[in-house]
């Protein structure tokens, strides 16, 4: 769909897009400019592999703030992105066979990742029903005999659902009694529209910490997609072993992105909740807009930036002779016959559904929603 929206958009097509998976906004300066004295300053070779001791530090530093953990630099891995984070996890920790749980709706790269690394990812289909979560006995039913972690992505990619506290610590507490790890995947966590703030498995208890991963980055809440930096704290031996991996692999991640990311852990938050209000205010704009048109409905999401509306009350409607049957052909029939660009949910391992991205501006969402209810209005 994206690679069909850019041929559209080069013909000159007028294309909404509601498939990003990153902010729109700029990095902030502050962090553009701790990168340019970095240059300057020499810091432009190789760093220790894990990660220079600074950024490491501030690690250290925001996670204490943040969830009031306290990690060692032993117990934190700096890698290229949150994805390459999950990456060198999954080629430490599986054997052949293991299995993962993933909790769907899930992050497209979840189950490919695992099956780089000879796992096996154990689907856990979470509805609307559970607020798209999953609970104490759905968890506790998945476990079997090869089961080594579940993955809990609070806010999630693709629902933007958000575990409250009591559910992570009922998570935890089944993990614990199980010997299940945690991987803990916060990395919208500072794109959050709740009260309270987003609470890591590690902070429930000593036990809860030991058995969790906590995979997070400065791409989502910086706008530092680019940059490439993401980074895991854990148990000092799962991380000594992700270590290795990265180290036959790709070595340090880029010594000036490191930089610009201690600026971004250790500067001022402000930018931070101001994009968050932004996004709270178009969620708000997204969801009434597409609860207005018959057959598409979706919750409101707790965080991210995405909402993934549930468009199965329009399969077996006809366009143009064309029946739609999933949600490839809704999203196909959206970007030919409407002109927006959204995201197949059967990506993230869900037909039923479709993700719209929010990361654009007031005026996209308006238009694109208009298109979206003009042109459903045509299916018959
Ligand atoms: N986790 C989730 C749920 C994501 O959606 C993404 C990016 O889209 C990532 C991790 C990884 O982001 P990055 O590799 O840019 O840090």
């Amino acid at each position: 769909v994206t690679a069909r929206a850019k041929e559209l958009k080069a013909e000159g097509a007028d294309i909404i897009s509601f498939s990003a998976g990153e902010p729109d906004f700029d990095t902030p300066k502050e962090i553009k400019r701790a990168a340019i004295q970095a240059i300057e300053a020499g810091h432009t070779k190789y760093t220790p592999v894990g990660g220079i001791n600074e950024l490491k530090d501030a690690i250290i530093e925001k996670l204490k703030i943040d969830h009031n953990i306290a990690y060692t630099r032993e117990e934190i891995l700096v890698s290229c992105g949150g994805k390459h984070s999950f990456y060198n996890l999954c080629q430490a920790l599986l054997n052949p066979g293991d299995e993962v749980i993933v909790p769907s709706p899930y992050w497209v790269s979840y189950p490919p990742m695992i099956q780089l690394a000879d796992g096996e990812a154990k689907i856990l289909t979470t509805t609307e029903a559970t607020g798209f979560k999953v609970t104490p006995k759905s968890f506790k039913d998945a476990i079997g005999e090869r089961t080594r972690a579940i993955v809990i992505n609070s806010p999630s990619n693709p629902t933007g659902a958000a575990y409250t506290s009591s559910e992570i610590a009922e998570i935890a507490k089944v993990a614990v009694e199980n010997e299940v790890l945690i991987i803990s995947d916060e990395i919208y966590e500072n794109i959050y529209y709740g009260d309270d703030k987003i609470v890591s498995a590690a902070s429930i208890s000593e036990e809860a910490k030991a058995i969790t991963i906590v995979l997070n980055g400065v791409s989502k809440a910086y706008s530092m997609t680019g940059w490439r930096i993401g980074y895991a704290a854990g148990p000092k031996e799962l991380i000594s072993a992700m270590t290795r991996v990265q180290s036959q692999s790709t070595s340090n991640p880029a010594s000036v992105s490191q930089w610009a990311s201690v600026e971004a852990l250790k500067g001022p938050k402000d930018k931070i909740d101001k994009m968050t209000k932004l996004f709270k205010s178009r969620r708000d704009l997204m969801v009434s807009g597409l609860n207005d048109i018959e057959g598409i409905k979706c919750l409101v999401p707790d965080g991210a930036f995405y909402v993934f509306a549930d468009v199965s009350e329009l399969y077996g409607k006809k366009f143009e002779g064309n029946t739609i049957n999933n949600s490839i052909e809704l999203s196909k029939f959206l970007l030919e016959s409407a002109g927006v660009a959204v995201v197949p949910g059967s990506a993230f391992g869900d037909d039923d559904h479709v993700r719209l991205s929010y990361a654009c501006g007031d005026d996209d969402i308006k238009n694109g929603i208009n298109k979206i209810k003009e042109a459903v209005s045509r299916l018959s």
